[in-house]
């Protein structure tokens, strides 16, 4: 059986209280423990001096668009990135084509998933038969092929009593709701935020109440289902601010943050960029300090990426035309740093605990932790490293960055799946 020793990094596991510097050993594909192992005779040496050991990232939100777009990413170039980005687990969405609403297309994943033998992926079944906010999917079958949480993302689930009976279902088996909070009348050919910043571009806006109304419409409805829901992607001061107030009055509720939601404002949209429409939009500074303050008193609890890949010909077309989103993957952890580590907004800790053992307790699913026993998943940052941001040299398919040319710090060194090494830069 391999052993594995990776020597004399700092260890981060926020699921066990640890920061410390130590070497951590893999046994087969199981973590066998931390310090010094008389017992064990290493196979393979990593030497992780300077460099920081953490349980494999967790993105709880990826677009990976297979099936039906291709074009745009795959599983296998999806969860390529997501290596290179040092993330071992994907949760998927499910506005595929057709959408993943049914037992076989959870399966399908699973299966597309081992065949590329990158990151782990688990799928997010829809609430919805097709997406299309009618009829609630069959959750149980999906439950059944592995989804581990539903959303109709892409899309806000319209009808509030979908909404109501998605949460009180869910609930029957643990999984979470996770929602697209928008109001699509009040958003409704809107390109960018509405503030100043539209009405001096001339480009019609969305609101921030078109997601604070949908936040709150939701949080009453899991306060009266009991049932556990998850809001993707907020993007506003108020948003924050609900769900805190939530929090506080013992509703089971859970916030996401994206990178470009704490780094990027409206005013980026000055160059007509299509790189900068997303949904929700980016917002203004306002919004950005609420989203750190969220992000630091615990009010935000898991950073995903809404990794959303588009293929050139699509994201280059006009603004109005241009589809949402951006890729993340790739850039995840140096956003973080610059963003959240290196003023001081969070510790290493904190971010790695939003990162890793937070996303895996909404989802419900066994990892982000390096306890003995536990599956051998880890991330092996380099936090120092400096290097320039390039689209063109990723692993996914699509190049929607915003941060071309970005000089940051701190990239992924390796990433250990299972307790095989899968990525490594020298
Ligand atoms: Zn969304
Ligand atoms: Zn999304």
């Amino acid at each position: 059986m391999n052993t594995l020793r990776i020597s004399n990094g700092r260890v981060i596991d926020p699921s066990q209280n640890i920061d410390q510097v130590s070497d951590l050993w893999v046994k087969g594909e199981h973590i066998a423990g931390m310090g010094s192992q008389p017992g064990l005779q290493p196979t393979r040496v990593i030497d992780a001096t300077g460099k920081i050991v953490c349980p494999g990232l967790i993105d709880m939100h990826v677009h990976l668009r297979e099936p039906g777009r291709e074009e745009d990413e795959t599983i296998a170039t999806g969860t390529a990135a997501a290596l290179a980005g040092g993330v071992t687990s994907v949760a998927c969405m499910p506005n595929t084509e057709p959408a993943l609403d049914s037992q076989a297309a959870a399966e399908f994943v699973y299966l597309q998933a081992e065949r590329a033998g990158n990151a782990n992926v688990f799928p997010i079944g829809a609430i919805t038969k097709g997406r299309d906010g009618a009829e609630l999917a069959e959750i149980g079958g999906l439950v059944e092929g592995g989804a581990v949480g539903f959303t109709d993302d892409g899309s806000p689930v319209t009808s509030a009593e979908i909404m109501r009976r998605a949460l009180e279902y869910c609930r029957m088996f643990d999984k979470p709701v996770l929602v697209h909070a928008e109001d699509l009348e009040l958003t409704k050919g809107g390109v960018m935020h509405e503030g100043v910043e539209s009405m001096r571009l001339g480009l019609r806006g969305m609101p921030a109440a078109g997601e604070e109304v949908m936040i709150h419409r939701d949080i009453e409805l899991a306060e009266v289902t009991g049932g556990r829901l998850h809001i993707l992607h907020v993007s506003t001061a108020g948003g924050v601010d609900l769900i805190r107030r939530g929090k506080a009055r013992g509703i089971r509720v859970s916030g996401e943050a994206t990178p470009h939601h704490f780094t990027l404002t409206d005013k980026c949209l000055r160059g007509f960029d299509s790189n900068f429409k997303m949904s929700p939009p980016l917002r203004t500074q306002a919004d950005i300090d609420a989203i750190i303050d969220g992000l630091k008193d615990g009010t935000l609890e898991v950073i995903a990426t809404d990794h959303a890949p588009h293929a050139p010909e699509k994201k280059m077309r006009e603004l109005d035309q241009a589809p949402n989103g951006i890729i993340g993957l790739e850039t995840l952890l140096p956003i973080c740093i610059l963003a959240l580590i290196e003023p001081g907004h969070l510790t290493w800790p904190q971010l790695i605990a939003k990162l890793t053992i937070n996303p895996a307790r909404v989802l419900g699913i066994d990892r982000g932790t390096l306890k003995t026993g536990a599956d051998a998943d880890i991330t092996i940052i380099d936090p120092k490293v400096e290097w320039t941001i390039d689209p063109e040299q990723f692993q996914s398919k699509s190049r929607n960055c915003p941060y071309a040319g970005w000089k940051v710090r701190g990239r992924a060194h390796a990433v250990i799946l299972g307790g095989e090494i899968k990525f490594q830069r020298n």
